[in-house]
C-alpha cells in the first residue's frame, strides 16, 4: 500500500510530488494521457518565478519531474477510471487492469480544452482542428486560419500562428477580448490578425477529403450568415476540468470544477485531496497550481500522521 498517490503530472501533481518525497513518503505519481500536463502545449513561460528570461513550458516539465524523481518520486502509467474509499479507510483506484491502493490520494488532474460541441468535431480533430497552436500551428504555413474564444490562450495562439499563417482571423462572441491588457493589445496591434467580432462559428465545412475548408459564422447581433475560408481552426475557449472519474467522492461546481474545504486543498472524503486546474477555475496559473500541490502534500502528510 501507497502512502500518497498523485494523480496527474502538471505543476500541482509533479509539486506534490516534490514535498511529499522530501518529507520520505515514497509517492507514486500517475500520468495520464497528458505527461506534463498544459504547459508542455504551450512555448514561452515568462511569469513563472526563478526564470527572469523565460523558460519553455516542456523544458519547465521536464525539469520538475526530473526533480520529483531525484527525491524517490516512482511514475507510472495509469489513467485512473474510478476510485472508491474501502470501509478499512484505505483508498483504492482502478486504471484498467491495475489496481492501487493508498491511503491518501491527490488529484491533479488538471482541465481539457473545451471545444464547441458541433457535429463533426471529432473527426476533424487532426484534420483542421485543435486546440494547440504550439503542437500543430506550424503544419499550415501561408494558409488562413482562425482562432476561436477572446481569452489569454486565444490571444496567445493567434499572436503565436502569425509566424506561419497568411492570415489569423480572431473569432469572438462579444466586441471586447477578456484576455489581459498586455495581450489584447498585442493582437489588436498585429496587421496579421483580423478580429471577427460579436460573431459564433456555427458549422466547420470539410473538402472531399475530410480536410478542415472553411466555417460558417453568423454575426450574435445581427443574426447575419457567412462563410470563412481557413485551413485550420484553433479552438481557444476555455477548459473542462478532469474529474469526471471521481464520483461522489467530491462534491463539484456546475462547472464540474472539484470543491474544495474553505482555504484548503482537502475535499469532504477525508484523506483526498484536489490541487491545481481541477479545482481551480479562477486564478488557473502553473504557479498557482505549483502552490496547492505544495499545499496538498502538507496536508497529506499530516493526515497520514495523525491516522498513524
Ligand atoms: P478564458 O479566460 O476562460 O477565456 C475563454 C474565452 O472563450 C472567453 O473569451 C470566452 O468568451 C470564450 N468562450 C467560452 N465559451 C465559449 C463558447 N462556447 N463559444 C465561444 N466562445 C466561448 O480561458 P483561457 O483564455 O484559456 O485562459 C484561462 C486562464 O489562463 C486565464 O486566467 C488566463 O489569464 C490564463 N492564461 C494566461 C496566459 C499568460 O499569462 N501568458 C496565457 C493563457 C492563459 P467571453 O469572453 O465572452 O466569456
Amino acid at each position: 500500500m501507497e502512502n500518497v498517490i498523485i494523480i496527474g503530472t502538471g505543476c500541482a501533481g509533479y509539486t506534490a510530488a516534490i514535498y511529499t518525497a522530501r518529507a520520505n513518503l515514497k509517492p507514486v505519481i500517475l500520468s495520464g494521457t497528458q505527461p506534463g500536463g498544459q504547459l508542455t502545449t504551450t512555448t514561452e513561460v515568462e511569469n513563472f518565478p526563478g526564470h527572469p528570461d523565460g523558460i519553455m513550458g516542456p523544458e519547465l516539465m521536464q525539469r520538475m519531474q526530473q526533480q520529483a524523481e531525484k527525491f524517490g518520486t516512482r511514475m507510472e502509467w495509469a489513467t485512473v477510471e474510478s476510485i472508491v474509499k474501502r470501509d478499512d479507510g484505505v483508498f483504492e483506484l482502478k486504471a484498467g487492469d491495475n489496481t492501487f491502493e493508498a491511503k491518501t490520494v491527490i488529484i491533479a488532474t488538471g482541465a481539457a480544452p473545451r471545444h464547441l460541441g458541433l457535429p463533426n468535431e471529432k473527426e476533424l480533430i487532426g484534420h483542421g482542428l485543435t486546440s494547440c497552436a504550439t503542437c500543430d500551428g506550424a503544419f499550415y504555413r501561408d494558409v488562413p486560419v482562425c482562432v476561436i474564444g477572446g481569452g489569454d490562450s486565444a490571444c496567445e495562439e493567434a499572436d503565436f500562428l502569425t509566424r506561419f499563417a497568411s492570415k489569423v482571423y480572431l473569432i469572438h462572441r462579444r466586441d471586447e477580448l477578456r484576455a489581459s491588457k498586455i495581450m489584447a493589445d498585442r493582437v489588436l496591434a498585429n496587421d496579421k490578425i483580423e478580429p471577427i467580432w460579436d460573431s459564433g462559428v456555427t458549422e466547420y465545412i470539410t473538402d472531399d477529403k475530410g480536410e478542415m475548408k472553411s466555417v460558417k459564422l453568423k454575426n450574435l447581433k445581427t443574426d447575419a450568415e457567412s462563410e470563412l475560408e481557413v485551413e485550420c481552426v484553433f479552438v481557444a475557449i476555455g477548459h473542462v476540468p478532469n474529474s469526471s472519474f471521481l464520483g461522489d467522492l467530491v462534491d463539484k461546481d456546475e462547472n464540474g470544477y472539484i470543491l474544495q474545504n474553505p482555504g484548503r486543498t482537502s475535499t469532504k472524503t477525508p484523506g483526498l485531496f484536489a490541487a491545481g486546474d481541477v479545482a481551480d477555475h479562477y486564478y488557473r496559473q502553473a504557479i498557482t497550481a505549483a502552490g496547492q500541490g505544495c499545499a496538498s502534500a502538507l496536508e497529506a502528510e499530516r493526515y497520514i500522521t495523525e491516522h498513524e
